[in-house]
Parts: C-alpha cells; structure tokens; sequence
C-alpha cells in the first residue's frame, strides 16, 4: 500500500485508508467537480507514526515531496518559490467525521520572501499579507501548541488602532506590522522563530495534524461517539484556493438539506472575503447561504448544481464546504450530513418518496439512539416565557438550567445534580465537557454551523448559537437591545432556552414532552412490518402506560407493583403491614391497601385494554419501606438522653426491634421476590387478590383484559410452583363462576442464574419467562447493581477491560449465554412458552439484536425507548 495517494487514484470506498474527507475529495475528483488538485496520506500512516514513538516513519517525506511535485506541474506553481510560489493546505481527515475535533493549516509555504511573490502575481498586497498572518496565526496554534489568545489581543489592538471593525478592512501595511507582531509572539512563546524554510513547515505540520489525533478533545469525541483510537487520521495535502482575495470571494458551508428539520432546501452559510476557519470556527457571524444568489449569483448557480449532483450520487443529504475564488466555484469536502434525530426521519422518508432509497435503507439510516432525542422536550405554549434575545435555532429541544459561563463550571456543578445552561461568546471543541454537562448550549457568536451547533446536534443538546444580543462580560451575560442594557443574567441565574427557535428565555419555564411525528409514525409502521420481535413497555401507571402505547407498545412487560407502594400517603399503610406483631394487625393493613392496588390495576388495565399486561408481584426488600436504621438508632439514643416520654420510648424501641430484626447485610440477596410470597402469603394473596378484582371490574367495562402475574427472583421450581397454586387458587375464589371468561398466565423472571440453568424444571410451572437482565447481570457478574457504575466498573470500562458496561449492553458471553440456555431448555419442555426480556437491556440496540438472534417472542423497556426498541427490532431483522 502506498503512504501518499494523489486524489485521482482513490474513490470512496476507501474511507478506512484516506479518512472520510480524502475518500470523498478522490471520488469528487472522479465525478468531474471542481476539486483544487491534491493528495492524502494514509491513515497507515498515522498509525505508524504513533507505533514509531512519534516520528515520521522513513522514507515518507521523499513521497510526500514526490507528489507535491507532480502538484507543482499541474498547477504550474512551486512550493517554495519567490516568483509562483504553490500554497497548500494540510488538513486532518479521519474515517469517522469528526468535526472540529483535530487540527488544520492553511496557506503553507508563505515566507518572508514568497509573500512578496503571491502579491506580485495576484496584484494584491493585501490579500497576501492576510494569507500570511492566517498561516502565522494557525501555525502558532496547532504547531506550536500556543494559546490564540495573543493573536487575537493583537488583531484587536490592531484594528482598533485602525479604527475599523472587521478583519478584512485592515490594510497591506496594517497586516504587515501584525505580522511583525505575530512573529514576536512565536519567538517569544514558542522559543524559537517562525519557520521560513516551507519544507520544514510542511513536516511540521504534517507532523502535528497525526499529533492532533490524540489531542483531548479528540480523545473525549471519540469516547463519546464510540470511534476507535487505534483508527487514526489521515492527512490532505491541497493546493489551496482562496476565498479571502476580495469581494468576488468567499467560503461556507452548505448543506444539501435541513440538518435541524430535514427540509428540502439548502441550509448553510457563507462568508465574503474570509477563509474556511472563520466560518468553522465561529469567529465571525456569516450570513445566510440565500444571500449568496443575489451577492455572487453565478457561483450561487454552480453550488446548487453541484450540491444536487452530490446529493444524487451519494443517495443522501451532504455537507459540503465550499469556496469561491473570484466567481468560481470549488469543492473542499463533502460528506453525509450529521443530522438531528428529527430530520434523520424526515430525509429516510423523503428519499423513499422520492425513489431514491428503499423502506429497508431507510430503516437501517436510523440511530435508535437518536430517537431518543426525536422524543424532545419543547416548551410548554400555554406559558408565556420571558425572552430576552432570539438567537440560532442551532439543536432543537428546549432546557432549562443555571447559567455558567464554562466548561468546567458547567461539569462541576452538573456533578452535584444542578442543572447548568453553558453560556460562552463561542464555544470552542476544548469545551466539548462543558457541552457534555450541560442541559443545553447558548452562545452570543457563530453560525449554524459551527463547532458549538455540530456538537450540541450530534449530542442530542439544545443550543441557540449565534445570539448577538448578549454580550459576555465578568461572569455574566447582559442583553443590549439599541445600546441598552435590558438585563443582566449573572452565574447561577435560572435561563432556559428552546434550540428549535432560538429563544433564549429568563427563568425556568415549563416544558411539555414530545409526540411523535407523522413521518416518524410512518417510518415506524415500516419497521413494524419488518420485526418479529414484539416491543412492550416497563410502566407502573396509567399515564406511563398510556404514553407508550401511544408510542406503539404492544403490552406491558413489567409493572413494578413495588412502585405502587412508594407514594407518601401508601408508606405509612405498608409500614404498619411490615411492622404488624399480629396477623389482624396485617390483616387490617393488607385491607386498606387492597383498594388501592386495585385502583391503580384498574387504570393500567383500561390503558391497556386488549394488550397483555405483565403484573409483577412484590419484589424488593422489606426494609426499604421501612425507616434507615442509623437514622432510627440515632433518635433512640437523643429520646434517651432527653429522658423523652416513656410511651415515646416504647414505640420507638418496638420499631427498632423490628427494623433491626429486619435488618440485612445484602438485602439484595436477601427477603425480597418470591422469598417474601413464601414468608408472607398474605401480602401476595392481597395483590392477587386486587389485580384478579380490577380485571372483574373491566370486564364488566367490556373491556378485554390479558393479565400475566409474574413472580420475581425465583431460583428454584418449587418456588414457583408454590406460588402459581396460590396465584391460581385465589383467582378461582374471586372470578368464581367467571373464571372461563379471563385467561390469565402465571410466569417467572429468570434474573437468578439458577432459574436460568434449571430452566427446564421452571418452565414445567411456569407460561412465560420474562429475563430481568438487571439482576441477571448483578447475579452473574457478581457486581453490585447499585454501587459498582461508580467505582470500579467505570474503571474497567475506561481501561478497556470489558466491552460495555454490562448494565447497559448485555454480556453476551456471559449472561447472554444463560439467557440462551434458558430460552432452549424451557422450550425442550414447553415449546408454547412465552418469553421476553425485562431489564434495562431492553431498550438498548445491540441487547435488541441479540433477543432477536435468541428468538426471544419480546422486548420490553421504559415508554420513551418504545420507538427505538421497534426501528432496533426491524433493523435486527433486516
Ligand atoms: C431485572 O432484574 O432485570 C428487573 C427487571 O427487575 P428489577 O429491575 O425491578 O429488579
Ligand atoms: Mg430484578
């Protein structure tokens, strides 16, 4: 394989090799369009670079000389040279876009002397001098590894003195004295000149763009999107083409279609008179890409012509960056857009309509993940919010938090449970953290397309960008309308912000939560008609219950009877049924809480009528009803020690009897699931009991009802069996005559490995297994389900010493391997045997795939990941 591949030679299939940017500028070299000549080395490279103990490995710099030279010839430039010097670009461009993540150079081959040259040739001083103080600029940055705070200190005196306001108004001897200056500040801070031989600029750029492939923005970019370290960036070396030669000029960024909303149109930007880094970077505010038509209408014709060609040939919306060099079109990058979740659905569904993809492709462009975005928070229209400016509407979603003005702020008080909206003039890929903690992103500068709104989108954040309004001063941010100050939100003051129009709000503001959208709901009839796998939801209310059948849940494979419990009017009534020393002292509890649970069964029944409805039997802990020991031990000690009431004295010593007497080491392998069935009947008759009356009171309703009773934690058969005959028998003493008119199963969870490897002697009391692969995990792994994600699982996580973190996606090898065991033994006995998975993996992608594989019948998760569950089923399938 070669190092070094001129564009001519790659096409893009070869993304892995030349990065997606290389592969993308060979096969647009390929179609005819206009790409300035150039080449790519190899992400082989990189990666040798990085075995080499970070040197260029021998030999590559003669090849990257050799094809800059056959460049030299196709442009009729050289590097180098006083008279027609060549300048080129060397740009990062890894296999996984990552945007803003790693490093760029611009204008490489400017020195004192071809500076000079470049102004001959071009008749224009001042545009050279403004190549050269960019390269100086960026060189110093990325090279060198220098704050760009000096630069910009500099370029701020420097206009003010000048007494104008936008970069491109400084003059060739304004630029000439900032260039004096700049290179002070790189003698000074780097210690040692800025270097005038282009070679060696070259080989230090090339150097450092490999460099920035590990730098810690990147590093954290790829941790968050999952891309591999070990893939490497490849490096493109351009003859560069400029957009920053006068009025006629220009560069942006442009995409083929909404990226927010996926509506057909171009979106994007452009800026007159700047180069790539002013737009990208957010440094200037540029202008809508409409405006191009009536400023440069015939670089206008030739974009739309080549963005539709791309479009076309891609079969999908891009991103492409452009510029335009005195009226003529160029093509610097293309690639698939990054999309909101929102208009990820609408193009798949667009481009069915229009022929262009099938229903199938469309599928598999969704990220489940994303829709988890889809179904996003907006404000409530029935308030009336306070808005304080209108910026960008850059992420759609609305968030409300405290204002903090950086990234670490922002991830430090996010740590404590607050919720932070980050503030920042800009924001730069070294905030990526702050992003990360915030609940969403507002910044006073920037386009659309800038780092802060391509993050915050691809993270599924709010972000309003671009509000120039606000003006960031002093740990505050005030808003100015006509030079006046019309508020001032200081740290810690409540904002919000609605990222799909741009408000930026005072205050907290009530949100409303999402629906689903028409195309959205059709995309999901398509994946509907693709799966085999059934999707139910885990809820414990009607409302909950509700709401994931109107996301398209097909049952309920968990209720959590627990969770009934837990409402501070029920706890008192629970504790006096644990606590009871009498069994008509537990009578009378179990009495008042009987038309309660039946209550609340009838409402999910209702919601679900016509569905099956999983209805889980008490399952933890006594105790954790019950009052925190230390808690109750120190009040005891207090009461002592006051010499308090004797009757005082007494209940109190009764209840820490009774706590203590329940007290235990590891309650979560303690009295809890069928074990508290088994040790207390009567708790379970009771649930029974008002779940076999709710289902009477529907029928009567006419309303179908499909119960399943589930029975948790079971290990061994007898357990079951034991249960199911007082499941059964109860049901005949409350259906009575009517019993023939309700069918009923009665099953287990498998989250003990025992059940799962005795399966075939469960599955003979049992209609249906229900994998709770949270316990499953605890239980196989032996990690504490509550404890470990913050200590050592996080570390073995980071370190790379398990996959996944196992309580998200399931442990195939593990615990996946009793699932399957299971699902085969309790099939061998009982082949009609129903069986589905209940714990968090349900909602998970890669844990849908492998219930697929396994010929599970369903998956069941939480109402908000319905609509992922059903596109993962489909795409599993596919
Ligand atoms: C499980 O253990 O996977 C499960 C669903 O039950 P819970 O999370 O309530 O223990
Ligand atoms: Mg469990």
């Amino acid at each position: 394989m070669p190092s070094v591949m001129p564009f001519e030679q790659g096409n893009k299939t070869m993304k892995k090799l030349l990065g997606g940017k290389g592969a993308n500028l060979a096969e647009m070299t390929h179609l005819g369009l206009p790409v300035p000549p150039g080449f790519t080395i190899t992400t082989d490279v990189c990666r040798a670079y990085y075995a080499g103990n970070r040197q260029l490995p021998s030999g590559l710099f003669e090849e990257v000389l050799e094809a800059l030279h056959r460049l030299e010839e196709a442009k009729g430039e050289r590097f180098g040279d006083s008279l027609k010097p060549l300048l080129i670009s060397v740009r990062s461009g890894s296999v996984d876009s990552m945007p803003g993540m790693m490093d760029t150079i611009l204008n490489l081959g400017l020195n004192d002397d071809t500076v000079e040259g470049l102004a001959k040739v071009t008749g224009d001083e001042r545009f050279a001098y403004d190549c050269y103080r960019r390269l100086i600029h960026m060189f110093g940055n990325v090279v060198f590894e220098l704050e760009g705070y000096p630069f910009e200190f500099i370029l701020q005196q420097t206009k003010k003195r000048h007494g104008v306001n936008e970069d491109h108004q400084l003059t060739a001897s304004a630029l000439q004295g900032l260039i004096q200056e700049y290179k002070a500040v790189i003698a000074k801070h780097a210690g040692r000149p800025f270097p005038q031989a282009v070679e060696e600029q070259l080989k230090l750029a090339v150097e450092a763009v490999f460099r920035s492939w590990n730098n810690q923005r990147a590093r954290i970019y790829r941790k968050i999107h999952q891309i591999p370290d070990e893939q490497g960036t490849a490096v493109n070396i351009q003859a560069m083409v400029f957009g920053n030669r006068g009025e006629g000029c220009g560069t942006g960024v442009v995409f083929t279609r909404n990226p927010s909303t996926g509506e057909p149109h171009l979106y994007g930007e452009f800026l007159i008179n700047a180069q790539g880094e002013d737009v990208v970077a957010g440094i200037r505010t540029p202008v809508p890409i409409a405006r191009l038509a009536e400023e440069l209408p015939q670089a206008y014709e030739q974009l739309v012509a080549a963005a539709a060609a791309l479009e076309r040939h891609y079969r999908d919306m891009q991103d492409i960056e452009f510029t335009v060099e005195q009226g003529k079109l160029y093509l610097l990058q293309t690639r698939n857009g990054k999309r909101t979740a929102q208009a990820a659905v609408q193009l798949a569904v667009a481009f069915v309509k229009e022929g262009t993809i099938t229903k199938e492709e469309a599928i598999g462009r969704i990220e489940p993940f994303h829709l988890d975005q889809l179904l996003h928070r907006a404000i409530d229209p029935a308030c009336e919010p306070d808005v304080l400016a209108v910026g960008l509407p850059a992420s759609p979603g609305a968030a409300t938090g405290q204002a903090v003005f950086d990234a670490d702020t922002a991830e430090a008080w996010a740590r404590t449970g607050k919720k932070v909206i980050l503030v920042r003039s800009e924001t730069t890929p070294e905030d990526i953290h702050g992003v990360l903690a915030a609940e969403g992103v507002l910044t006073s500068r920037g386009g659309m397309t800038s780092h802060a709104a391509v993050v915050a989108r691809g993270m599924g954040k709010p972000c309003v960008c671009g509000c120039e309004p606000i003006r960031l001063r002093d740990g505050a941010f005030e808003v100015v309308v006509a030079e006046q100050v019309t508020a001032t939100i200081g740290e810690g003051d409540w904002v919000s912000i609605d990222g799909a129009t741009g408000r930026v709000i005072r205050g907290v503001v009530q949100l409303r939560e999402p629906e689903l959208t028409a195309e959205l709901e059709e995309l999901l009839a398509w994946a509907d008609d693709v799966r085999r796998l059934q999707v139910y939801t885990n809820a414990d209310t009607p409302e909950d219950a509700r709401r994931a059948r109107s996301f398209g849940a097909e049952g309920i494979g968990l209720c959590r009877t627990e969770h009934m419990f837990m409402s501070p009017d029920r706890v008192p009534v629970v504790q006096a049924m644990i606590l009871a020393e009498r069994p008509e002292e537990r009578e009378a509890a179990l009495a008042q809480l009987l038309p309660m649970q039946q209550h609340d069964f009838e409402g999910i029944f209702r919601a679900m009528a016509g569905l099956p409805v999983t209805i889980r039997l008490l399952d933890p802990p006594l105790h954790e009803f019950l009052p925190n020991l230390e808690q109750l031990s120190i009040q005891h000690a207090l009461l002592q020690q006051r010499g308090g009431e004797a009757a005082d004295m007494q209940r109190i010593e009764k209840l820490l009897r009774k706590v203590r007497s329940l007290h235990e080491m590891n309650p979560m392998l303690g009295t809890r699931g069928c074990r508290l069935g088994l040790l207390y009947p009567e708790i379970y008759e009771m649930q029974v009991e008002a779940l076999f009356r709710a289902a009477l009171t529907c029928l009567e309703e006419q309303l179908e009802v499909i119960p399943d009773v589930m029975i948790p934690l079971v290990g061994h058969a007898v357990e079951l069996k034991l249960m199911r005959e007082l499941v059964d028998r109860k049901a005949s003493e409350v259906l009575g005559a009517r019993r023939s008119e309700l069918t009923y199963r009665v099953g287990t969870m498998i989250e003990v490995p025992r059940a799962a490897i005795t399966a075939a002697q469960i599955a003979k009391h049992a209609d249906f297994f229900s994998f709770g692969t949270n316990d499953l995990t605890q239980m196989t792994l032996g990690y504490s389900r509550d404890d470990a994600e913050g200590k050592f699982l996080t570390h073995y996580v980071e370190q790379k010493l398990l996959p996944a973190n196992p309580f998200q996606v399931l442990d195939r090898e593990g615990v996946g391997m009793l699932v399957h065991w299971a699902t085969e033994q309790g099939k061998s006995v009982k082949p009609e045997l129903k069986t589905g998975i209940c714990g968090e993996h349900g909602g998970d992608k890669e844990s849908i795939f492998f219930c697929h594989e396994q010929g599970l019948d369903y998956v069941s998760c939480s109402p908000y990941r319905v609509p992922l569950a059903r596109i993962a089923a489909a795409q599993a399938a596919l």
